[in-house]
Formats: C-alpha cells, sequence, structure tokens
C-alpha cells in the first residue's frame, strides 16, 4: 500500500510498504480521509518530542472496516472509555487514537486521556497517512454513511474542544474567552456556543476572526487593536469572562488568561506550551482561580459524534484544503507558509 511516511524532520517519503494485518483485538481500516493536526507538523518539524521516526503520521480519521479479528478474550473496560458497540465488517468508523495502558492511576479513575503511559496511533504507531492502518478495536466510534468525509474527520479535534470545555464547566451561564483561533480555539467556540454560553475569541488574524463570528463568536477581538479589557467588558461584562481558554501555547497568552479571568473563574490551559510560566501567586489566591490542564479526549469522541452528526457544531467549516496523499509534505510547506489562509487540510489515499 502506499503511505506517506515522515522519516526525518522535514522529511516525507511517499512510500509502498506491506498492507498491515489486524492482530487479536485489532481492525484493519481502509482510509477514506485523513486530517493534518498541528501534532502532524510538529512531528514534521522535529518539535513533537514522542514522535518516533520513521512513522506514518496521521490521526484524525475516517474509514470503513475491511477486516477484523475479535479479542482472544474479553478486555476489561477502562472507565470514562465509552465503547457504543463492537465495530462490524464495512462499518463506517473514525478513531479515538489514544491507546492508553489501562492500569495506571489515571486509567483507573476515568481520567485515561492522562494515562501514564499513553500511545496514539500515528504518534506512536503507525496513522492515517495511508491507504490503510491497523487500529484496536475500542478505538472505533461508527458514524453514519451519510456524514460527509470533512465533517466526519472533525470530529477527533472537535473532541478535543469538547474534553477542554468539560474541564472549564462550560454552561449556557458562562461567558468565555477563547485566546487563539486556531483549528483547536474554533472546536472550543462550537462546542461552547452548543452549550449556549456567550464567547469572545481572541486572535491576531484578521481572516481566522472573521471565521469565529460566522461560527457564532459573541465577540472576534484582535488583541492588537485596543484594550482587550475594555473591550470584553462591552461584550461580555465588566467582571470579564468566567471562563478563558487558552489555544495557543504561550506564556504571555497564559498569563493574559489569568489576568483577563473573572474573580472566581477558570482558565484551562489546552496549548501546548513549552515556555516556563510565572505565576502571579497574589492573584491565583485573590480570584480563587480554578487553573486546569486539557488533554486529549477522555471519552469524548462518542459526544463529538453526536455534535456533528447533529449539526450542533459544524466543525467541518475549518476545512480550507483538499489534497492527495501524495501531498502530504505540500500540505505541512502550505501550514507553515501560509498559516492565516491554512486552518484543516484533508488528504485523501
Ligand atoms: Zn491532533
Ligand atoms: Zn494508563
Amino acid at each position: 500500500m502506499k503511505a506517506a511516511v515522515i522519516v526525518a524532520p522535514h522529511e516525507v517519503e511517499i512510500r509502498e510498504v506491506e498492507r498491515p494485518s489486524p492482530g487479536p483485538g485489532e481492525a484493519l481500516l481502509q482510509i477514506e480521509a485523513a486530517g493534518v493536526c498541528g501534532s502532524d507538523l510538529h512531528a514534521y518539524e522535529g518539535t513533537q518530542p514522542f514522535f518516533r521516526y520513521p512513522q506514518i503520521g496521521g490521526h484524525e480519521v475516517v474509514g470503513t472496516v475491511v477486516g477484523l479479528v475479535p479479542h482472544e478474550e474479553p478486555l476489561d473496560p477502562i472507565p470514562g472509555r465509552v465503547q457504543p458497540h463492537p465495530p462490524a465488517v464495512g462499518e463506517r468508523v473514525v478513531l479515538d487514537p489514544s491507546m492508553p495502558c489501562g492500569g495506571c492511576y489515571p486509567c483507573r479513575t476515568g481520567r485515561y486521556n492522562c494515562c501514564e503511559r499513553m500511545r496514539v496511533l500515528g504518534v506512536h504507531a503507525p496513522g492515517a497517512f495511508a491507504e490503510f492502518m491497523v487500529a484496536p478495536l475500542e478505538c472505533l466510534q461508527g458514524v453514519s454513511a451519510g456524514l460527509s468525509a470533512d465533517a466526519a474527520v472533525m470530529i477527533e479535534p472537535l473532541s478535543i474542544g469538547v474534553e477542554s470545555t468539560t474541564r472549564a464547566r462550560v454552561t449556557e451561564a458562562d461567558s468565555v474567552l477563547i485566546i487563539g483561533a486556531g483549528t483547536i480555539g474554533l472546536c472550543v467556540l462550537q462546542v461552547c456556543r452548543s452549550r449556549g454560553a456567550r464567547v469572545a475569541v481572541s486572535d491576531l488574524s484578521p481572516g481566522r476572526l472573521e471565521l469565529a463570528r460566522e461560527l457564532g463568536a459573541t465577540a472576534a477581538l484582535s488583541p492588537a487593536e485596543g484594550d482587550m479589557r475594555e473591550a470584553l467588558a462591552d461584550v461580555l461584562g465588566a467582571s470579564g469572562p468566567s471562563v478563558v481558554i487558552e489555544a495557543v501555547g504561550r506564556a504571555a497568552t497564559v498569563l493574559q488568561a489569568l489576568d483577563l479571568v473573572a474573580a472566581s473563574g477558570r482558565v484551562v490551559m489546552i496549548g501546548l506550551c513549552t515556555e516556563e510560566i510565572c505565576i502571579p501567586g497574589a492573584l491565583m489566591v485573590r480570584k480563587e482561580l480554578d487553573f486546569l490542564g486539557s488533554r486529549l479526549h477522555g471519552g469524548t469522541i462518542p459526544v463529538a459524534a453526536t455534535l456533528v452528526e447533529g449539526g450542533q457544531a459544524r466543525p467541518e467549516r475549518l476545512v480550507t484544503h483538499h489534497m492527495s496523499l501524495e501531498e502530504t509534505e505540500e500540505a505541512f510547506r502550505l501550514m507553515i507558509d501560509e498559516p492565516d489562509t491554512t486552518l484543516k487540510v484533508i488528504l485523501t489515499p
């Protein structure tokens, strides 16, 4: 089969490789379409610390089960991981790419997305930038045949938005500021809107702010234009947002989140920040803040699938490019060179 292999940083080869065959408890998927995630880009750029070269990337995927081998003995369910029904050959599915160990403290207590020994398809094991891939049966989530491939692929990134929104306990009573209108920030926006919250989005890119408005943001603000606190007071009230979700991953924007959030509010970090952050201690106590991290998706793939199937979220609006598997490296170049106009690239084999 054909596969796009990230052989080393800044090096993608389209290779003819052996089609994988499923072992016990695994399915063989024929890939219909795969999205390119920011973490795939980090693997290409050499800044994804967990990526094992050479590897087939890709974990946002829709495909069809074309073969499967049942488990030899029933698997102990992992708390919090929803398995609606065992998949069948011929079924159209999307993927929860996480492969938690099942034995560590978070795995035993319903927080498997924080697994101490987490492995992820497309990072630690071959992923979806290929014609076929193998995945554990419990990673599969059925989707309807009528759903567009774009919408189906976007269920995985939307589920990241569900996770962070759940961490922030967002309800219709909340006013939310999302810092960063990339794919994940705009997915968070749609989940917050589906819960009835008012949402302001901040980003430097005019194109992304325009899209945020189209997707239901109450306000879309550029930090380059005027005072953010005043602008937020106008649209969300004088106390400031009750929730701030940081989807950039920079120390400066995390500190901005802590500064702008209302007293007694919640701040969720979803952007992977590699910088050290100097936390203002007095402010944390004075505001009695909940300062939370959000990682991957803990049982939120089915929730995201329901939102997409029901039309309550339209993450396919974030798809800006369709390319072929052979153009995987061009897709990475596009994400680097034209970030303002490139949100989600979908690859088809
Ligand atoms: Zn991803
Ligand atoms: Zn674990």
